[in-house]
Order: structure tokens, then C-alpha cells, then sequence
């Protein structure tokens, strides 16, 4: 069991180093303990997914003693983390984010954010991806994860949770004090890619953007979403083995 006190405590996010949510994390990490280290994206990387940067070399500046910025993605800020610049005192914990907006249902797979916690669980190292939900066009309102992800991370640590699992916490998208309780949630249902937006860059080139809307089913109950949208804080237990154990006596049968 981690003692949050003497946590050696490894930040990263996907939103990249100057990610307005990574200073948030960054103060709640040194509520809880004095050995905390930063290494961030050197720009945005969200959804960015596990991916890992295999063809071109990498590169590690050293901001300030404890803070560094690396020109990969959040997997490889994590590995070179735990196997580089943490070499030789590895993280206890770590924890990724806090992301602007929710990394909700579908979401998971393509965020950046969850997958630095699950390269640190790949690690055998205990994490926690944290997100703020926000609305389209507006700026980020961090207030309700500046007040609350402390206490939620205490209350994890204290818990705890088995090998080869992580942990993926949503904030919802109200004041502070208007939370209404955290609701262990299954993963929901939340499709980006819904929208393409058609342009046509100065030079005359056609492009597509894909937008930011989602197709998503907030009435499925018990889901992170459905929680978020009653202004609970989602905490769902994700697991790095995807395997559906359902399906494999079927296809045994049917492959025999
Ligand atoms: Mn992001």
C-alpha cells in the first residue's frame, strides 16, 4: 500500500506542458506529497491513444529540477519517466492530466490521457487518469477538479486496486460545491467522429477537421456519463486485458 506522504509522484497529462490542467494536478499532487515530478508532452498530444514514438529520436529538457518536457507523446513521456529520468527511484504513483474535457465511454480509447496510466500500470505502477468535463466554446471552469481530486485521490490510494488495472476519473462540468457524491461507473457509450467540417486551407487545398461532437448515450444507467450528467464524479476501474471472456466459448465452438 502506497503512503501518500512519501509517494514519490510522477505527473504527466496529454494536453502538453503547459496544459492549464497539469498545474492544477501539480498543486494536488504536492497536497499530498513533497516528491513530486513533472514530464509532459512538449505540445498537445490528445488522442494521441498508447502510441509510442518508434521513428524519430526523443528528446528530454530539463525545465527546472523536477520538471521536464519531451518531444513524444504521453506513453513516452511515461516510459522514459519510470526507465530514464526516474531510473533510479521509480514512481509510486502517478497520475495523468487533469485533461481539458472528459474522457468518457469511447473516449478512453483514443485519449492520451488514459494511456499514460496505462503505460505506468504496463510499469507496475499504480495510476490514475483525471479529467474535467467541459462545455463546447467556453474555457475549462478546473474549479470542481481543483477542489475535489485531492480527496478523491486519497480515498483511491486508501482503497487501492489490483495489478493490470487503472483508474479513470471524471469530473463534471459544475461549481465545486453543486457535486452531488462519486458513482463507481462502468465505461459508457461516446463516439467521437460524428462530424467532419469540409474547408479549404489559403492555398486552395481541400481538408476535413473532424469536430469535437459526439454521438453519446448519457440515459445508459450506471455509466460514466450518466454519472457525470448528475454531477457526480465518475471513478470507473479499467482494465488493460480487453479480452471479452463472453465470446470465447461460442467461437471455440463455432472455430473448432
Ligand atoms: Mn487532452
Amino acid at each position: 500500500m502506497i503512503d501518500p506522504a512519501r509517494a514519490r509522484i510522477l505527473v504527466c497529462n496529454d494536453d502538453g506542458i503547459h496544459g492549464p490542467g497539469l498545474k492544477v494536478l501539480e498543486k494536488v499532487a504536492r497536497g499530498i506529497s513533497n516528491d513530486v515530478w513533472v514530464v509532459a508532452p512538449e505540445s498537445e498530444q490528445s488522442a494521441a491513444g498508447h502510441s509510442l514514438t518508434l521513428t524519430v529520436p526523443l528528446r528530454v529538457r530539463r525545465l527546472s529540477a523536477r520538471r521536464f518536457a519531451i518531444n513524444g507523446t504521453p506513453t513516452d513521456c511515461v516510459l522514459l519517466a519510470v526507465r530514464h529520468i526516474l531510473d533510479d527511484h521509480r514512481p509510486d504513483l502517478v497520475l495523468s492530466g487533469v485533461n481539458a474535457g472528459g474522457n468518457l465511454g469511447e473516449d478512453i480509447t483514443y485519449s492520451g490521457t488514459v494511456a499514460a496510466a496505462m503505460e505506468a500500470t504496463l510499469l507496475g505502477i499504480p495510476a490514475i487518469a483525471l479529467s474535467q468535463l467541459r462545455r463546447g466554446g467556453v474555457p475549462v471552469g478546473w474549479g470542481c477538479a481543483r477542489h475535489h481530486a485531492g480527496a478523491v485521490i486519497r480515498r483511491l490510494i486508501d482503497a487501492g486496486w489490483p495489478a493490470r488495472v487503472l483508474i479513470n476519473v471524471n469530473f463534471p462540468d459544475c461549481p465545486a460545491r453543486e457535486v452531488t457524491g462519486i458513482e463507481v461507473a462502468v465505461q459508457g457509450r461516446r463516439k467521437i467522429g460524428e462530424v467532419l467540417n469540409p474547408g479549404v486551407d489559403p492555398r486552395g487545398h481541400p481538408y476535413l477537421w473532424i469536430g469535437a461532437e459526439r454521438d453519446e448515450d448519457a440515459s445508459f444507467a450506471g455509466s460514466d456519463l450518466a454519472a457525470v450528467h448528475e454531477g457526480m464524479i465518475s471513478v470507473t476501474p479499467l482494465s488493460i486485458d480487453l479480452t471479452h471472456r463472453r465470446s470465447m466459448a461460442g467461437l471455440r465452438a463455432a472455430l473448432a
